[in-house]
């Protein structure tokens, strides 16, 4: 046996500790604790797996694997039936094709009116008085409670969606001309954005499937025969005069996303996978 891998002098894979780096250090068995330099930081709800420790011409380097202890369980053959549409409203956090609704948590528009007075007590306040820099120090405790919390609801209703569906099918929001709608300040006080953000990050890391499909039109098209059935922002109700099909406002643009993501490639790879799996594990005749 000869050869680089796990022989070879130049790398080894020591068996490290979840909570191995901190502070600029890495902890180490034989070596120790080591300064680290490190290039991205560990995100959070990340534990760190395994370790690779590499000699090259200027120095060591190590490459960490990270595992995302908040997703139960990994689907490496997902379910492409297993699909579900989630549209942001103004009035709810998000609605699923399934009409499951999940609402805008209470506690956080009670932080968000909190966080209006602390922001006029330092305004009122004169400009270098401790009393300005004690409203200071509280205004930003109250930013930092109000992101943490909204960070865990964030994570929560992720897992939630992923636990439920394989697929999850969103609207994609990166589209010019939103930042002019009210729409647009929606998604910025619910935090959308960065909510979707951790969402396609978990899908990815359970090996589940985040689609972003066309935004325009999904709340005034008709989910049941397509045509266009224009409605103003305060209508929260489709009925749709051509089919006769009649539901929530939010609830019909779910549909929408769910049914535009269905096309999708990666969507119709796996269904023809599922397929020749299916006819080759058939007994022969
Ligand atoms: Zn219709």
């Amino acid at each position: 046996m000869r050869g680089a891998g796990h022989n070879s002098p130049h790398r080894l894979n020591p068996t490290v500790k979840s909570d191995c780096v901190a502070n600029g250090f890495i902890t180490l068995p034989k070596f120790g604790k080591v300064k680290l330099i490190q290039h991205r930081p560990i995100p959070d709800g990340f534990k760190i797996k395994t370790c690779s420790v590499t000699k090259k011409a200027d120095g060591y380097y190590v490459t960490l694997s990270l595992e995302d202890k908040t997703v139960p369980t990994i689907k490496p053959d997902f379910n492409p039936d297993s699909i579900t549409g989630i549209d942001v409203g103004l009035k709810e956090f998000l609605t699923t094709s399934d009409n499951e609704v999940t609402a805008i948590p209470q506690y956080y528009r009670k932080s968000q009116k909190r966080l209006r007075v602390i922001q006029k007590r330092v305004s009122r306040r004169k400009k270098g008085s401790i009393g300005r820099q004690k409203a200071t120090k509280q205004l930003g405790r109250q930013h930092k409670k109000v992101a943490d919390k909204r960070k865990d609801f964030h994570f929560k209703t992720a897992n939630n969606l992923l636990k439920k569906h394989d697929v999850v099918a969103i609207e994609d929001l990166n589209v010019k001309g939103l930042a002019r709608t009210r729409l647009a300040k929606s998604i910025l006080d619910a935090g959308w954005s960065s909510f979707l953000s951790i969402l396609t990050n978990k899908a990815e890391n359970a090996g589940l499937l985040v689609v972003p499909v066309k935004a325009s039109g999904t709340s005034q098209d008709c989910s049941s025969c397509g045509v266009k059935v224009p409605k103003k922002l305060h209508i929260r109700w489709h009925d749709c005069p051509h089919c006769g099909c009649s539901l929530d406002r939010d609830h019909n643009a779910a549909i929408n996303i769910k049914n535009r993501a269905e096309g999708h490639p990666v969507l119709k790879a796996q269904r023809l996978r599922t397929a020749i799996a299916g006819l080759v594990e058939k007994p022969p005749l």
